[in-house]
């Protein structure tokens, strides 16, 4: 007997099929030689030694469920904050959590809205549970407080906003996120993603948790990815009004947070040194990179992350995708990001001092030859 085509198959539902999936950062794997891996934003000083040994003891005891809670990582957090713990929702990387509220408030055709660059995954989360992604445009590379309302309608369950934005590195202050707030209804959920907080050094910017402590419907995530050095373990989390948390707990799997990332967590929020050893850096090393880029012709976004967006000249031989082979062909990897539109740009994780040194020395050849 032949079999019926596609009728007979198993079939997603029809958002899943819009979905690009999500290609991470180059990681030069294989390609023999010293590699730099630039690609991901992942930090150069690598995690806390603290949290490394913790996570070395929590192997010990892998026949063991985790607590499901996170009880002592959320304890931990709330200390480090000045947050009620019980508001804290812990996760397999914040990412996890964009999924979670994705699938908790969008139903079939409901909205989200994010800037025009904004991070992909809230694009590939709306998709997954059925709903429809709406991106509104942006200035300047930053995110426009006016077309982002106006892109909401009575469909629009969820705004998300990187605050610094990744791929851009751009930001918005802190008055401009309370008039994106102010100009939602309640029940539509402004999510502010802060994962590059801690680096940013600005007076008007804020990461969201004023915000959330006063409305009832903000949520901040926040990542163990990127200053804390511990992108391996996937480990994130939302400070939210307690209804919201209600519901994460409910969609959420029972232990989503695995034990050793339960114990690297607590250690690493607890060694304050590992994360101004990390600031310290970026602040020399970010504007030293913005300067040698500006020198050699290569115009970079104005960053508050830890990383920069390299725009490439419209000329033969000296796009973008020829930078990025020939960095490659050097041990140099980085980010190439057309799929956020941005083909003519690359976006460059700060590294260590030889990467940063190497990958503009190898720029200004390339854009000498
Ligand atoms: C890296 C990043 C994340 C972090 O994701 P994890 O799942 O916690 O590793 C979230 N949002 C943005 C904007 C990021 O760049």
């Amino acid at each position: 007997m032949s079999s019926t085509p596609s009728a007979s198959t198993p079939q997603p539902r029809d958002s899943i099929l819009e979905i690009n999936a999500y290609v991470p950062g180059a990681s030069g794997e294989g390609s023999g030689g010293t590699v730099h891996k630039l690609s991901s934003n992942e930090s150069p000083l690598g995690p806390s030694p603290q949290a490394v040994a913790a996570f070395r003891s929590a192997a010990e005891h892998l026949e063991a469920y985790p607590d499901g809670s996170a009880h002592a990582l959320r304890t931990a957090i709330g200390a480090k904050y000045g947050l009620d713990p019980a508001r804290i929702v812990c996760a397999n990387g914040s990412d996890e959590l964009i999924s979670l509220i994705c699938t908790a408030y969008l139903g079939p055709g409901d909205e989200t809205v994010y800037s025009q660059h904004g991070f992909l995954m809230y694009k590939i989360s709306t998709l997954a549970a059925g709903g429809r992604p709406v991106a509104a445009p942006e200035t300047d590379l930053t995110a426009n407080v006016d077309a982002m309302l106006a892109a909401v309608t009575a469909r629009t369950r969820v705004v998300f906003l990187a605050n610094p934005n990744n791929p851009t590195g751009t930001y918005l202050p802190f008055d401009e996120v309370r008039r994106l707030h102010a100009g939602l209804p309640g029940d539509t959920l402004l999510v502010i993603d802060a994962a590059y907080a801690e680096y940013v050094r600005r007076n008007d910017y804020e990461a969201g948790i004023e915000l959330v402590a006063t409305a009832r419907n903000v949520v901040m995530t926040r990542t163990f990815s990127k200053i804390y050095g511990l992108a391996g373990l996937r480990l994130g989390w939302a400070y939210c009004p307690e209804p919201v948390a209600d519901i994460l707990h409910r969609v959420r799997g029972p232990f989503n947070v695995n034990a050793p990332a339960i114990a690297a967590g607590v250690a690493a929020i607890n060694d304050s040194a590992q994360v101004d050893a990390s600031v310290d850096h970026n602040d020399t090393w970010l504007p030293w990179l913005a300067g040698e880029f500006a020198a050699i012709g290569i115009e970079t976004a104005p960053s508050v992350g830890n990383f920069l967006l390299l725009r490439f000249p419209d000329a033969e031989g000296r796009r973008a995708a020829d930078a990025n082979a020939f960095l490659q062909e050097r041990g140099v990897f980085i980010r190439a990001v057309g799929g956020y539109g941005l083909p003519d740009c690359l976006r460059m994780t700060v590294g260590t001092e030889e990467a940063n040194r190497l990958t503009v020395a190898a720029l200004t050849e390339f854009m000498n030859r």
